[in-house]
């Protein structure tokens, strides 16, 4: 019987892993979920972006008998993943609206034939009546609906095809079907397991940690200046994203960058078609780039060895804040994400929910949203575990892997920080609430100001009862009070406002957590950037890091040659366990993670020269 010679031949689970994908051990709940959906149960799968949902149900369509259907919306990705999987000698194709008629046909044919293992579909193309058809006359081994989280209007990235998913239930009710995303609230999780059927599902959540991204936020100061030096950490084959709010911004930033001599590319919806998808793919075939982008860029980005994310203005919620950094460190190598930001994206994110068009409760959503990210930014503790508990898990008290656990810091002392803020509030009150920070942080301080003069300021109470500390801490402290909603900033004239919540802290009746403002650094001329420890180079010696080089300089030859992106070759971690472990022979390189037989065959010959010549 063909259908058991063809179990017998793909073996295990953990056989498949080793010998198709080359990795020794599965990860989290891959091992479960494989075992339950090659057994016939349908599963709900959460796990977190680079968690390895792809290996969840790829190895089940090998081990099951007849064709997985993976329904994915979106058309890059799907690309992406199917050159990947013949990388690795597996019988994958795709059908969508970017292949030819022709073309189609021919996939067409090879699924009617049983030639494939793995055909990944648009949610709008399998549902036409067609491909039903033909899946109607073919064994199917699983329906794998990837990003199933656009079945739900509360989700980001609502999708109306996904909701129609749920006949995959009645017309194939003995197939198993697996819904997997790396976002989903429990309202968006009741959603899918509602309009897809599972009730009757397994259930597998994995955490929502990314241990391998630092997390990095600081005070704006000088935007550029900081980001360079961010940059400085990384090597100039090493890719990233930087975002910005404006398009003006995007293309300042991108044009700026490239004067500095990054290869810098800009991406938002305001640039020609044609020129974003040549800046998109840029970014996924050569090495290097860095992507400067509104949010508009991401979605679909797939590239595993983005090594740092940098947001040089506050996303609008921790969710958006998540996803995007979330776009680093796909291959679970250390990778940095960095946010820098000030009281002027405070006051712009709130002016753009006031001024939007939504109605009262969605404003109220907005508002509370970008709250939370700007208790997230503010937080002298850990960022992770913030971050984490904001999705629900409950994480250790440090991580040992953010800016506040690697340089602690503790907030300003009781009764101090209450006193400091009510000095503040007490100062914007008695100057009439009609100017900006750095108006009372300088009568505050008791600048000699002509302004101040003018107005009588240095006649009120307040004037230079802050002078034991900076300008820069002042602001600070005001900052942090319109964070916390104890003071506004008038959308018009920028001039600081008392809230409703003000009251109780000049009458003493709230303690007000502050923590102080980090010194500024004051970096003598010529001083070497920081690329020390810190940073997200991957390899510890320099020969080693050499030889990675050569390896990846190898790997770009080959991608070209072929006409896809480095990375569906080989991943960066494999690149970087052959540069540890340089092996000598084929036996030894099949043994490399991520080195399966069938690119053991292809590549084994070229990586043995590239390694043998770095002696
Ligand atoms: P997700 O879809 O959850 O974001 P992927 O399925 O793309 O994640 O996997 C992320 C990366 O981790 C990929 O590079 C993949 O090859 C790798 N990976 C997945 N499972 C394993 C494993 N068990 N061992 C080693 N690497 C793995
Ligand atoms: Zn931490």
């Amino acid at each position: 019987m063909r259908e058991t010679e063809l179990a017998n031949e793909s073996g295990t689970a953990l056989e498949v892993l080793e010998r198709v994908f080359g990795y020794a051990l599965f990860r989290g709940h891959q091992a479960e979920v494989i075992d339950a959906v090659v057994g016939g149960a349908s599963a709900l799968v959460l796990m977190p972006t680079g968690g390895g949902k792809s290996l969840c149900y790829q190895i089940p369509a090998m081990l099951r008998s007849g064709v997985g259907v993976v329904v994915s919306p979106l058309i890059a990705l799907m690309q992406d993943q199917v050159a990947a999987l013949r990388q690795a000698g597996v019988k994958a194709a795709y059908l969508n609206s970017s292949l030819e008629w022709g073309e189609a046909l021919e996939v067409e044919h090879d699924l009617v034939d049983g030639k494939l293992d793995l055909l990944y579909v648009a949610p709008e193309r399998l549902l036409s009546g067609r491909l039903m058809d033909l899946l109607g006359r073919v064994r199917v081994a699983l329906f794998a609906i990837d990003e199933a989280h656009c079945v739900s209007q509360w989700g980001h990235d609502f999708r109306p095809e996904y909701q129609q998913l749920g006949v995959l239930g009645e017309r194939f009710p003995d197939v198993p079907r697996l819904a997997l995303t790396a976002t989903a609230d429990e309202r968006t999780r009741g959603d899918i397991v509602a309009c897809l059927g599972l009730e009757g599902a397994q259930r597998f959540v994995s955490g929502f940690d990314r241990p391998n991204l630092r997390y990095h936020v600081t005070l704006r100061t000088s935007a550029r200046q900081q980001l360079l030096e961010f940059l400085g950490r990384f090597g100039r084959n090493d890719a990233g994203i930087v975002y910005c709010l404006s398009r003006r911004k995007v293309d300042e930033t991108a044009a700026w960058l490239r004067e500095k001599g990054y290869r810098a590319l800009a991406y938002h919806a305001g640039l020609d078609g044609a020129v974003r998808s040549e800046h998109q793919a840029r970014f996924l075939r050569d090495e290097g780039v860095i992507i400067v982008a509104t949010i508009a860029f991401g979605m679909g980005i797939d590239k595993p060895n983005v090594r740092f994310v940098a947001h040089l203005d506050l996303p609008k919620s921790m969710e958006a804040y998540y996803q995007e950094t979330g776009r680093a460190g796909r291959d679970g190598l250390p990778s940095e994400v960095w946010m820098a930001y000030g009281l002027s994206d405070v006051v712009q994110l709130r002016g753009m929910i006031d001024g939007s068009e939504a109605g009262l409760e969605q404003k109220r959503i907005e508002r509370q949203k970008l709250e939370s990210l700007l208790g997230y930014a503010e937080t002298v503790a850990c960022r992770r575990r913030v971050l984490l508990r904001y999705f629900g898990d409950d994480p250790e008290e440090r991580c040992g892997n953010c800016d506040n656990c690697l340089n602690p810091q503790t907030l300003i002392e009781q009764p101090e920080a209450t006193e400091l803020a009510q000095k503040a509030l007490s100062c914007v009150y008695r100057t009439g609430q009609r100017y900006g920070a750095g108006y009372i942080a300088d009568v505050l301080v008791g600048a000699k100001d002509e302004r101040i003069e003018r107005n009588g300021h240095d006649a009120v109470s307040t004037y230079g009862v802050g002078k034991d500390r900076s300008k820069a801490s002042w602001m600070g402290v005001v900052r942090q009070l319109v964070s916390g909603g104890w003071l506004t900033v008038d959308g018009e004239y920028g001039s600081l406002v008392l809230t409703e919540s003000s009251r109780a802290v000049m009458r003493g009746e709230v303690e007000i957590p502050l923590r102080p403002e980090p010194e500024r650094k004051k970096r003598a001329r010529g001083e070497r950037r920081d690329r020390g420890g810190a940073g997200a180079k991957v390899l510890e010696g320099d020969k080693d890091q050499a030889l990675f080089e050569r390896l990846r300089e190898a790997r770009l030859v080959l991608a070209r040659e072929q006409a896809v992106p480095p990375y569906v070759i080989l991943h960066d971690a494999t690149l970087v366990a052959l540069a540890k472990a340089r092996p000598g022979s084929l036996t030894e390189l099949g043994h490399v993670h991520g080195i399966g037989a069938t690119k053991l065959e292809r590549y084994g010959e070229r990586l043995l020269e590239v390694i043998g010549a770095a002696g």
